[in-house]
């Protein structure tokens, strides 16, 4: 009977053991993400760990702090530690190509994650948002908000900012943007004092706040002394934060100076509260709760042998092939609607937001 009992007792604790094992033994994911100093890529690197260990796998997750000798050096790294997929968010998106060969070599699966790795035929899957909508949305917010703002301005004068010309995504985000302005500007409705248009005049090298703050001191003062400027198109948060500094400091936002409408992207903290304080005027809203989700979708179908499902066969050419994609949706943000798309939804409490 004794005995009996003890056998049981085994057989039940080894079941547990085996499936327990089983739950970790699903392989070690590798999640290389740009930098902390955007909210965003936190809010990525977290959720991607939370739901791959959910899922029954081990992560290894490290930042760059947007330095390319360091996102390499940590790629390797995770190579050698012996992870079955990387998952990549490129600082620069040409200077991977070595590191992911050697990596392919060793049977390794790599995903781009939001931004596509460029000049690499070894890059399996890219999971993103539609970059080129996200910077149609951000025109055709700047363009509500002008209406809204200076119905009576005519033309109105509007700076175009574009994003880190090493990030394949800020070409879309430009292009989607200059398919609802130019022919704006072609029609006289909207004019760039400054002149300054095209990614290579426009563009704001790996993002940074601090040039674009001082991009823009440089366009009000050479530009703006006898005229105000309406509108700012700003492809994200950190940017825009700048942004509007630069326009606040020569007395924009105070007395009869309006602040023009300043766009963004990724809804972080900071930026929805100054669209509740009525300085930003809007944001892109991408859950990043969405794209981890497929992001570990796609990781599980190749582990398991089977396609990962996609969307876009076309779009993502980076060099050498087209990147097999899956495209999720982005969502325009302001004052009006924040509380339905980012509280509603669980992304921010509105405690978060005060
Ligand atoms: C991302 C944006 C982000 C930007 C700066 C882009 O690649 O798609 O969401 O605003 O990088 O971090």
């Amino acid at each position: 009977m004794k005995i009996r009992k003890l056998a049981g007792a085994l057989a039940v604790s080894l079941v547990a053991l085996s499936s327990a094992a089983f739950a970790q033994d699903k392989g070690m994911v590798g999640i290389s993400m740009p930098t902390k100093s955007s909210a965003r890529w936190i809010d990525d690197g977290n959720n991607m760990v939370k739901q791959f260990q959910d899922a029954g796998y081990e992560t290894d997750l490290q930042y760059a702090e947007d330095d390319i000798p360091n996102q390499l050096a940590q790629i390797e790294n995770m190579v050698t530690k012996g992870v079955d997929v990387l998952v990549i968010a490129a600082i620069d998106g040409t200077t991977l190509s070595n590191a992911l060969a050697n990596a392919a070599a060793s049977g390794v699966k790599i995903v781009a994650y939001d931004r596509l790795i460029r000049d690499s035929g070894d890059v399996d899957y890219y999971a993103t948002f539609d970059n080129f909508q996200v910077g149609v949305l951000q025109a055709t917010s700047l363009v509500e908000g002008l209406k809204e703002r200076f119905p009576d301005v005519k033309p109105w004068n509007v700076e175009l900012f574009g994003g880190s010309p090493d990030d394949n995504n800020a070409y879309f985000f430009y292009d989607g943007a200059m398919s609802v302005l130019q022919p704006m500007i072609d029609s006289g409705e909207i004019t760039i004092p400054s002149g300054q248009m095209g990614m290579d005049k426009v563009g704001t090298l790996r993002w940074d706040p601090a040039t674009a703050q001082a991009r823009m001191d440089n366009i009000l003062s050479a530009n703006y002394t006898t005229q105000d400027v309406n509108g700012v198109l700003s492809p994200y948060d950190g940017l825009s934060i700048g942004i509007l500094s630069s326009l606040k400091g020569v007395g924009y936002g105070s007395g009869d100076m309006k602040l023009p409408i300043v766009t963004g992207q990724d809804a972080e903290v900071q930026s929805v509260k100054s669209m509740i304080a009525g300085e930003q005027y809007s944001s892109i809203f991408k859950d990043t709760r969405e794209l981890a989700k497929v992001t570990v979708g796609m990781v599980n179908a190749m582990l398991e042998g089977t396609e990962p499902e996609v969307n876009d066969t076309e779009t993502y050419d980076n060099g050498v092939k087209v990147v097999p994609s899956y495209l999720l949706t982005p969502m325009p943000v302001n004052a009006a609607n924040y509380e339905d798309v980012l509280v509603k939804s669980g992304y921010y409490t509105e405690d978060q937001l005060k």
